[in-house]
């Protein structure tokens, strides 16, 4: 994509840009494991890791199995704090040695690059995502992102390795432009890909919150510029440090509404499990409102209601189940109800992707349903919104049903089976809703373990080969860049 030259704003966007306050925010970040390996933690967190654990961490530095270069560490006071009485909440945020037991999986979940046709931007379906950071406030063990988080080499189609990079406005929003300009002349159609517009983009990263609110306010603008219908940003902010959805972050998103009153704000937040956001009694049972309601913790409670009583912005929870820290029904179950109560929406929770050392924190798929399933049950139909989600190569998948008994007279049936139907496509429409039955293996944790028991496989789950990259013309780089 040609994207020479500097971006130039408009007189609207350099008003609406003007306006922005940009607080720095202290988070009290605990960096890394050496604060802990040379005693150099705050007082009151040093006890975080047991000196057992802390030995054999140090022994595995520098080696294949060092859990840093997987994944670097980092925690903030605020998460520290609501471990302290939680499990789970340990288990997000403290390296383990086990992690690297098996480092087998994916550099490249979901072959991401294939749909990057400007570094920093994956076009998948109708919507485009962004790297617009490679950090968060804290880092998650479990992360999909770690390849980007750790800045690792990827491979690309064309054989090049580099690290992932960076999303530009320049660049990203000269190939909305270009890629709306090809589908509007063609009829709603992109001529090679078959793709609609882009009319949705989701600020990714990394976190985008931990960017200030300038930065995050000039990505909104340019790309509400470039005709961007609806703007999703995906944060953790919300566990990590409440207090960044503040006066002046707010204020910054009125003058946003304001300004391009028609374009749409859904912000994804992403809570594992209650012990985020709820209160506990020191017998560790949750602390209840006189009407019998959960109690949130004050800072969490304020950020979300001030974002709430915004009744243009969606908010939507989603998370994987990872082993260890949500594969439990009940603190789903609280989970799904105490969002749902406040105005947030439960849209996916996700089977773990095969990132490398997936084995680590993937629970198995029918487990997965099992426990999701089980913690639907007993709540009210608009509680129970979400599905669980899989992300295969050729799009998002649900995983719909898990029977428990045989089905008669189908070969291969004879344990149950399991149903997986696409969502979304990852180039474009047709497929959805398309199914895939396979006979149940109680231990897959990746499509890989059902391989050898496929019954019915429409939605081609089981027939994929990587997407092949189309040269049309190679002086116009948006259509060598796109996978036809
Ligand atoms: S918040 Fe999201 S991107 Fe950041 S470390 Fe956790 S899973 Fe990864």
């Amino acid at each position: 994509m040609a994207s020479a030259g500097r971006y130039i704003p408009t007189e609207r966007e350099q008003t609406f840009v003007g306006s922005i306050e940009n607080p720095k925010y202290d988070r009290g970040i605990i960096n890394g494991l050496k604060p802990f390996f040379e005693d150099k933690a705050p007082e009151d967190i040093k006890g975080f890791y047991a000196p057992d654990e802390l030995s054999i961490l140090l022994k595995l530095k520098g080696t294949d199995r060092d859990v840093e270069s997987r994944m670097p560490v980092k925690m903030t006071r605020h998460f520290f704090e609501l471990a302290q009485t939680s499990e789970p909440l340990k288990h997000i945020i403290k390296a383990n040695p086990d992690e690297t037991l098996n480092l087998a999986g994916s550099e490249d979940p979901g072959y991401q690059m294939d749909y990057a046709p400007v570094e920093g931007l994956l076009h998948k379906y109708e919507m485009g995502l962004m790297y617009v950071v490679s950090t968060c406030s804290a880092h998650c063990r479990f992360c999909y992102r770690e390849e980007l988080i750790s800045q690792k080499d990827i491979e690309r189609q064309d054989g090049t390795v580099a690290k992932k990079g960076l999303a530009k406005i320049k660049p990203i929003t000269d190939y909305i432009l270009a890629h709306n300009k090809i589908v509007a002349e063609n009829g709603g159609r992109h001529p090679v890909t078959g793709r609609e517009k882009l009319r949705e983009m989701l600020l990714s990263g990394g976190d985008p919150m931990v960017l200030p609110n300038r930065k995050i306010g000039e990505w909104m603008a340019a790309l509400a510029e470039a005709g961007i219908e609806s703007i999703r940003l995906g944060t953790k902010e919300m566990s990590f440090h409440p207090k960044r959805f503040d006066d002046a972050f707010l204020a910054m998103i009125d003058n946003f509404h304001e300004t391009y009153p028609e374009v749409g704000f859904r912000l994804m937040i992403h809570f594992n499990h209650p012990d985020e956001f709820l209160l506990k009694a020191s017998d560790g049972s949750y602390q209840t409102n006189p009407n019998g309601s959960l109690k949130w913790h004050p800072d969490t409670l304020r950020a979300m209601q001030g974002l709430v009583e915004r009744g243009w912005i969606n908010i939507e929870n989603q998370a994987p189940i990872i082993k260890g820290i949500n594969d439990d029904a009940d603190a789903l179950r609280v989970m799904q109800r105490a969002l749902y109560r406040v105005g947030v929406g439960n849209h996916y929770f996700f089977c773990g992707r095969d990132i490398v050392a997936y084995q680590a924190f993937n629970v198995p798929i029918e487990t997965a349903w099992n426990i999701l399933n089980e913690s639907q049950k007993g709540l009210s139909g608009v509680e129970t919104h979400a599905r669980l989600s899989i992300t295969h190569y050729r799009g998002k998948t649900e995983v719909s049903a898990v029977t428990g008994d045989p089905i008669p007279g189908l070969k291969g049936a004879e344990n149950g089976v399991l149903i997986f139907k696409i969502l979304r496509n990852a180039l474009d429409a047709p497929r959805r809703g398309k199914v895939c039955i396979v006979g149940r293996n109680p231990d897959a944790i990746w499509f890989d373990d059902y391989e050898d028991r496929v019954l019915f496989d429409e939605a081609g789950l089981f027939d994929y080969a990587r997407v092949e990259k189309k040269t049309i013309k190679v002086e116009d780089p948006l259509l060598e860049a796109v996978p036809a």
